[in-house]
């Protein structure tokens, strides 16, 4: 693996110095096509053959196959988005497209989120390719656009119409897991992504008369939209443990030797640091009024006024949501579905996730896998359509002190290059017998 652990730094940075800034708008995002064709150089390079399928012009999608050995058993999928959030170069220490390594770190947009793993990937392979490694089964590879945005023109497109690329996957690894928290010098939780939240967005109207600002009236859109969404953003939903989030507490617990109190965790995730805002979210349903639109002047009442809330939950919990939700919408306010998604879970069993435990484990000794649930969405919720069990499994072994989960979509985003060595070195023992 010296070849991989070598060059996966270089890696990384000449892909953060293809920007694939992703606005969410094909006419103002760009890069994609050419991240993919840079990946398909890299690949090419080492004898790996690829193609590339774009659901618009610019948004390109590139898929290859590792044969294994053992063809008769099932692929598994390892799956990266090259798309980033934007970035505004005044913001940030060091230029957000510059790639720049120091200290020991490689610095940029998509440094965490995910061009890491998507180089991890690729060192890994084609150190592979090189060296005449082949593993168990087949490897199938996504390299994939407009994650950032829903992946309607990236994942989506390619299940939908190139599902044949991805035949015989029973499993995937990608994003948002993996990595570690430091519970001391001889323990570390690696936090293996199991479940993901669904995605419901809506758009909220409320109807009232409308009228004249200087009379007496009690019939007011903007007044009910406001309570309305004043109560959906002041209450917390009801704390429901599923499975994922049961077995990571119970880990939890253990780990820090306390009791948790399951009708109320957060108190005891708050030990994990700032980690614990993005896994308290996986804690119960959420929705957050987001955007908000009313009236025309200041002397007219309107006849309605509207608010968008970004609603989220659990695996199970889509009719639960709802009627959490119709309970605090009150009279005269209707809801609709702007952005639909579901939500994903598998277990945390069977052979995959056993060398998943063991990788890591070879590598650090103290290390404890365990499940969660991520309060986000990923690609997952359009592989898993296909069949596949979802899991993030990007490892990472991370400095104690690092604030990791300020780094997705943040300023001076960031990867330790000994990190991805690490995550090279589980890769490579998971994959070859997965
Ligand atoms: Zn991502």
């Amino acid at each position: 693996m010296a070849g991989a652990q070598s060059e996966v730094a270089d890696l990384l940075s000449d892909l953060i110095r293809i920007d694939t800034t992703n606005t969410g708008d094909s006419a103002t995002s760009a890069g994609e096509r050419k991240a993919a064709e840079w990946v398909a150089a890299k690949l090419d390079e080492v004898g790996i053959d690829s193609v590339i399928h774009e659901s618009e012009p610019g948004r390109a999608n590139l898929v290859a196959r590792i044969e294994g050995t053992n063809r008769d058993r099932p692929a598994l999928l390892v799956h990266g988005h090259l798309d980033v959030v934007p970035a505004d170069p005044a913001e940030w220490s060091v230029h957000p497209f510059s790639g720049e390594q120091r200290d020991g770190y490689v610095w940029g947009r998509g440094a965490v989120d995910m061009k890491d793993m998507d180089a991890m990937t690729l060192a890994l392979v084609r150190d592979w390719a090189r060296t005449g490694v082949k593993p168990d089964r087949d490897i199938v590879l996504a390299f994939v656009a407009d994650e950032e945005a829903g992946g309607r023109k990236g994942a989506h497109f390619m299940v939908d119409h190139h599902a044949d690329l991805f035949e015989g996957c029973t499993e995937a690894i990608s994003e948002v897991g993996g990595f570690s928290i430091t519970v001391r010098d001889d323990l570390r939780l690696y936090l293996v992504q199991t479940a993901e939240k669904g995605l419901a967005w809506m758009k909220l109207t409320a109807q009232g008369r409308p009228g004249h600002g200087s009379f007496v009236h009690e019939d007011n859109a903007v007044t009910r939209l406001a309570e309305a969404i004043a109560r959906i953003g002041s209450t917390r939903l009801p704390t429901v443990l599923t499975p994922p989030m049961r077995e990571f507490l119970d880990a939890v617990s253990d780990a820090y030797g306390v009791e948790i109190d399951p009708n109320d965790p957060d108190e005891a995730l708050a030990r994990l640091g700032s980690i614990s805002r993005m896994i308290g979210a996986a804690l119960r349903n959420t929705a957050n009024p987001t955007m908000l639109d009313a009236g025309y002047k200041t002397n007219v009442i309107p006849g309605s006024a509207s608010a968008t809330v970004d609603g989220r939950f659990l695996y199970g919990q889509e009719a639960e949501f709802e009627k959490q939700l119709d309970e605090l919408l009150g009279e005269g306010v209707s809801r609709e579905w702007i952005t639909y998604d579901q939500a994903v879970e598998t277990t945390f069993d069977g052979p995959s996730v056993d060398l998943m435990v063991q990788a890591l484990q070879a590598e650090d000794p103290g290390a404890r896998a365990v499940p969660f649930t991520m309060s986000g969405g990923t690609d997952a919720k359009s592989f898993e359509t296909l069949g596949m069990r979802c899991f993030g499994f990007s490892p990472l072994k991370l400095p104690a002190d690092l604030d990791f989960a300020s780094l997705f979509h943040g300023i001076d985003e960031r990867i330790s290059i000994d990190s991805m060595q690490f995550g090279i070195r589980v890769l490579d023992r998971f994959l070859r017998q997965a």
